[in-house]
């Protein structure tokens, strides 16, 4: 039997040099590593600051800090994203407000829902680039100026996706990162921020450690000896064993991304045959990380949905869903939502593999096997 993920690590000794030699050079905490890592950074999204962090978990909090969110303010977000975009709004005592994604065929947020829920007390919008495909930026920076409405950008499924020409993740006013395993960059956990804002890139750097006004690798390098503590930090720095792995990373985006759009090409031209499979974002030409490849099913349920999933398991293929939606989950009950597309999507969603290992033979055996079980489960 076949045994296909949903995505595997591109790692190979490049990775294992990198570390290896970041740990022989005995500076294994923030340092010069994470230093290189945030100018490929600006260099490859063409943003003026990248603060590395320990996650993007992380670089969602501080980004919702420097927007200045807090008590009493609304901030709005899709529902079909993973919780983290949510809990960040949270975490600075602000409340997250759910919108409606635009359609079975483009899974962000919808423009017309952020308009509709606008109120006196919203701060800011929290967009997510879901699989590497934009939000109507142009339609969502129109409304923020309208409102004076701060923009983070959720732009974890998005590396060197762009949007006229920018880069996702440099449009609004932060975006944020994340080299989770499964991500495009992977360093196991790691994030990080990006802005054109210095006063907010000088302020992220102070809050990713501890509020501090030095790093212990300027004093052990002998360029300060005294730090003062000049605001309410957390630790959120990442540590340049990861850092290593990240440089190497960023290295290998672009030939990776390559491949994932050629591998895109294959399913979107088999799936095309089944009307009942819709494939989102296929009117978009811009260049896009295809972080993963989504698909929703028409009239279809969740039982259907789930039937076909096990179908291909039985098949070795691993599939998953993007996503649960945030405001079904038991800690958000509390925020009322009626979200119609999102609830049909989150039911109806099926994600299939992608990574760049995969072959176009594997493509076409995981094609047989999902219009093969849609034909015998959604008749
Ligand atoms: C992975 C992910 C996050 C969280 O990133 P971590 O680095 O795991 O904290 C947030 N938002 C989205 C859309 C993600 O895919």
């Amino acid at each position: 039997m076949m045994d296909i993920p949903l995505f595997q690590l591109n790692f190979d000794e490049e990775e294992i040099n990198a570390i290896t030699e970041t740990i022989r050079g005995k500076w294994i905490s923030m340092g010069p590593k994470v230093m290189e890592l945030e100018k490929i950074m600006q260099d490859m999204l063409g943003a003026d600051h990248a603060i590395a962090v320990s996650n993007c978990t992380d670089a969602l909090h501080l980004a919702c800090i420097l927007c200045g969110f807090g008590p009493g303010d609304e901030v709005l977000v899709p529902s079909l994203t993973f919780a983290a975009s949510a809990n960040c709004i949270r975490y600075v005592g602000a409340t997250p407000v759910f919108c409606d994604v635009a359609g079975l065929d483009d899974m962000t947020i919808d423009p017309k829902e952020i308009e509709r829920k606008i109120t006196l007390n919203t701060k800011g919008i929290v967009v997510v680039h879901i699989a590497g495909y934009p939000a109507d930026m142009d339609a969502i920076m129109r409304i923020a100026r309208e409102h004076d409405l701060r923009v983070i950008e959720d732009a974890c499924h998005g590396p060197m996706s762009v949007y006229n020409g920018k880069k996702l993740g440099t449009i609004g006013d932060v975006g944020c990162f994340s080299f989770f395993s499964n991500k495009n960059i992977s360093t196991g956990e790691g994030g990080a921020i990006v802005t054109n804002n210095a006063a907010y890139a000088e302020r992220a750097r102070l809050l990713r450690s501890h509020g501090m006004t030095t790093m212990s690798y300027q004093r052990a390098s002998g360029h300060a000896t005294k730090y003062d503590v000049v605001d309410l930090g957390y630790n959120y720095r990442m540590d340049d064993m990861r850092a290593s792995i990240a440089v190497v990373q960023w290295g290998k985006l672009m030939k990776d991304l390559e491949r994932r759009a050629v591998l895109r090409k294959c399913y979107v031209q088999r799936l095309s045959e089944d009307k009942r499979i819709v494939i989102p974002f296929t009117n978009r030409h811009e260049f896009s990380s295809n972080y993963i490849f989504p698909t929703v099913l028409r009239n279809s349920t969740g039982e259907k949905r789930d039937a076909i999933r096990e179908i291909m398991a039985e098949a070795g293929i691993q599939t998953s869903v993007h996503y649960p939606a945030i405001h079904k989950f038991s800690i958000y009950e509390q925020y009322t939502a009626k979200l119609p597309v999102t609830e049909y999507v989150t039911e109806n969603e099926i994600t299939l593999p992608m990574y760049s290992g995969l072959t176009e033979e594997t493509v076409q055996y995981i094609c047989d096997k999902y219009l093969e079980a849609v034909g015998k489960t959604l008749r």
